[in-house]
């Protein structure tokens, strides 16, 4: 029998003033704990056993820990110079030790407390660390005895004992209790169960009802962790069955198929191609053609190495549907980018892209560029020619997205450089239903992640560079060492005497004013971060660099000041350019030669590795300059051994994830309540996402709205329900 509240509402969602009294349930609103639903699915953080003890060496001040130790000794005695009593507690984990602190006017209070405290007791004890006199403490903590010295259950000892995620005024023990008392009112029938029964028997899974029993009231160590591991399984087939279903309706709809047309644009562009497209280029391409001439909309993601050739990619299926009539776009996620495809795309097309001007070709199209800091004049013209048909190819920024922008025959969208993008944003450009999808990224992600953040797209691999790119070579230079840092403006010169050109990258535009930085600067860990206008004043002024002229390239530079500088670096007329990571994607200058990272142990692995592709592009070498402050031993300093190890970015990408905290790695909240995946870690959980993906997949494929599944559909309505951002959060 399910128990059924007043007002139809079923256990679950009972708020829990009403089961637990409203003393108890404010506490727990503290925690977002509202109902009974979400007090059960607040889960233990960890399990102990009574005879093993929390260590207090995690202790860290103004935190709120729970350790579980034994008491070394008591001392009660009047305070000095104060009125009143205090109780000093002295407790241990078997190597540290920690003072608790309880003070009283009387000493009635802590007397009582030092009678339940005695030597050799054991206690969960719960509150906020402060320092005094350099040692750590707990001012009067919430504490609960688990044995007293000497009165040993060997059965409660057996039982592994749930600690949760808990406050300061709501410790763990008043948590456990308020989750027993409600689990003593739940029947089997209140838990719904998302898991149908096939999948449940194919992964041998407990059912939810015992999953949550084993839980909260582990017999043993491994029904905590079966339980868990259910929890993984439900929360990757939730996942993989949004993903799925989101996927299976982006295609199900009508798509006009453009097939490959002889004789038109996208043929005569293979035949002027300057070079020979790499066996991947092919093979993506053919796929791409395929999923063009269907009738169901195409839905994959790109992933593809820095520098692998992805836009020739684009370019070919965006021409492919334009011989058939239809119109493409390509989203980028800046302006600089924007422009930058558009030029090359122009270029590329030459006169195929100057259909119905003079001097065009028969067969070719318009391209246009859209971007936020066009004139209104232009950009009336744009929107015109769009809402005409006339442009075939179209390139912009976001800008594309807005609502007064028509491309009545839109029939591809390339979305170049993801990872900037979100599912709303892929789901706007489908608005108009039956559009072609094409998702590109920048750098490889790591599988797992593609599967949880693009697990609703096909996915394609460009894995091959092109032929005859050239050798970069990585050094990580310690910044501390001034004279290898004098060697490496030596080296920029050398570079550019040899008709090469180098980036500069800061993580600063101007001198940082962050006291926080600053006192690390003072302290002398190092000094304040390299910035953009400083850097260029001291390189101007750097012998080894006179009489070559220096430019920057900074995000808020208005769009013409970009250009300029752009334009001068290419040129070779400024051939040293200072800039922020603005030129981080898909820049694109063959003569670059050297980049030159300042701090570059405060960047990300993708980042430093979108940098570093940047340079040798061209026909000559590249040599990459990382100055690094990490002291050997640190992570940042592993991640630069492993960006200077190897130039794959797949590999890369592996590396990157496991060097991550997993909290990181999807933007998850530690402490699990924001997150709606407590269970699942994309790190290390790549097995269980893989078949839930599998499981995910034929389900859909068998019943696309999963009415068979009612349990499961319930799961996937609600989360379907939450943002993007909520539900696996920001990547
Ligand atoms: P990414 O995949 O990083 O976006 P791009 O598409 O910008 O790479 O390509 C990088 C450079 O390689 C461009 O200058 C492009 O013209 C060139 N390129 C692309 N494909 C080939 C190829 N098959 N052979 C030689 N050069 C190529
Ligand atoms: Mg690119």
């Amino acid at each position: 029998m399910k128990a059924v509240a007043t007002d139809g509402l079923t256990l679950l969602e009972t708020p829990l003033d009403r089961m637990l009294g409203a003393r108890t349930a404010k506490a727990l609103e503290k925690l977002e704990l509202r109902t009974a639903g979400d007090l059960l699915a607040h889960a233990p953080r960890r399990y102990v056993h009574r005879g093993e003890l929390v260590p207090l060496s995690r202790a860290v001040e103004g935190e709120s820990v729970t350790v579980v130790a034994h008491v070394l000794g008591t001392s009660l005695r009047p305070m000095n110079a104060r009125r009143g009593f205090l109780l000093k507690v002295t407790i241990s984990d078997g190597v540290y030790d920690m003072s608790l602190t309880f003070f009283a006017k009387s000493s009635r209070p802590l007397a009582f407390h030092e009678s339940k405290l005695q030597p050799g007791t054991v206690a969960t004890f719960s509150g906020t660390v402060s320092a005094y006199r350099g040692e750590l403490q707990l001012t009067h903590p919430e504490y609960q005895v688990l044995e007293d010295a000497g009165d040993v259950n060997e059965e409660e000892i057996a039982r592994p004992l749930p600690l949760y995620p808990a406050g300061v005024k709501v410790p763990t023990w008043t948590i456990e209790k308020a989750i027993g008392s409600i689990l003593d009112q739940v029947q089997p029938d209140d838990i719904p169960e998302p898991l149908p029964d096939e999948f449940r028997s194919l992964h041998d899974l407990m059912g939810a009802y015992d999953a949550l029993i084993a839980l909260h009231r582990p017999v043993t160590d491994d029904d905590w962790k079966r339980a868990r591991e259910r929890m993984k399984f439900e929360e990757a087939l939730i996942l993989q069955a949004v993903l799925a279903q989101r996927g299976h309706e982006a295609t199900s709809v009508d798509s006009e198929p453009r097939p490959h047309l002889s004789g038109g644009i996208a043929d005569e562009f293979d035949q002027r191609l300057p070079f020979e497209l790499t066996d991947g280029q092919k093979k993506v391409g053919k796929v791409i053609s395929d999923d063009l001439s269907s009738a169901r909309p195409m839905n994959r993601l790109l992933q593809g190495d820095v520098g692998s050739g992805k836009t020739v990619v684009a370019l070919r299926a965006m021409l492919q549907v334009v011989d058939g009539g239809g119109q493409a776009a390509l989203l980028a996620p800046t302006e600089v980018l924007a422009e930058q495809h558009y030029r090359s795309i122009v270029t590329m097309l030459g006169d195929l892209a100057a259909g119905g001007m003079l001097g065009g070709s028969d067969i070719g199209t318009r391209v246009d560029l859209l971007t936020g800091s066009l004139g209104a004049k232009q950009k009336r013209a744009v929107l015109g020619r769009l809402a005409g048909g006339e442009t075939g190819i179209v390139v912009g920024t976001h800008a594309l997205l807005s609502d007064n922008v028509q491309i009545p025959f839109l029939s591809l969208a390339v979305v170049d450089e993801q990872h900037r993008f979100g599912v709303d944003q892929r789901d706007a450009l489908r608005a108009n239903g039956g559009v072609n999808l094409l998702v590109m990224t920048a750098t490889p992600i790591p599988r797992t992640l593609a599967m949880t953040v693009f697990g609703d797209l096909d996915v394609s691999e460009l894995t091959e560079l092109p032929a005859g790119r050239q050798e970069v070579t990585t050094t990580i230079v310690p910044a501390v060492k001034e004279t290898w840092v004098d060697r490496v403006w030596e080296r920029v010169a050398e570079e550019v005497q040899g008709g090469g050109r180098a980036f500069v990258i800061c993580s600063r535009i101007t001198p940082t004013e962050n006291p926080a930085l600053l006192e690390e600067a003072e302290e002398g860990t190092r000094p304040p971060l390299a910035s953009v206008d400083e850097l260029t004043e001291q390189l101007r002024t750097l012998p080894a660099l006179q009489g070559i002229p220096i430019g920057t390239l900074t995000g808020p530079m208005g769009p013409e000041e970009k250009n300029a500088a752009m334009a001068a670096f290419q040129s070779g007329e400024v051939p040293i350019l200072v800039a922020t990571t603005v030129v981080e994607v898909g820049v694109d200058v063959p003569d670059a030669t050297a980049m030159v990272i300042m701090d570059a142990d405060r960047f990300g692995l993708s980042q430093l590795h979108q940098l570093r592709g940047r340079i040798g592009r061209g026909n000559r070498p590249g040599i990459c300059l990382a100055l690094s402050w990490a002291p050997p031993g640190t992570v940042a300093s592993e991640r630069l051994d492993a960006f200077a190890a190897t130039r794959d970015g797949f590999a890369l990408a592996e590396k990157d994830l496991e060097l991550r905290r997993e909290g990181d790695v999807l933007g998850a909240s530690q402490s699990g309540s924001q997150s709606h995946l407590k269970y699942l870690r994309i790190r290390s959980d790549s097995r269980i996402i893989d078949l839930a993906r599998q499981s995910a997949g034929e389900l859909i494929e068998k019943d696309p709205t999963l009415a068979t599944w009612p349990g499961l559909r319930a799961a996937v309505d609600s989360a379907r329900q939450l943002s993007e951002t909520d539900y696996i959060g920001r990547n």
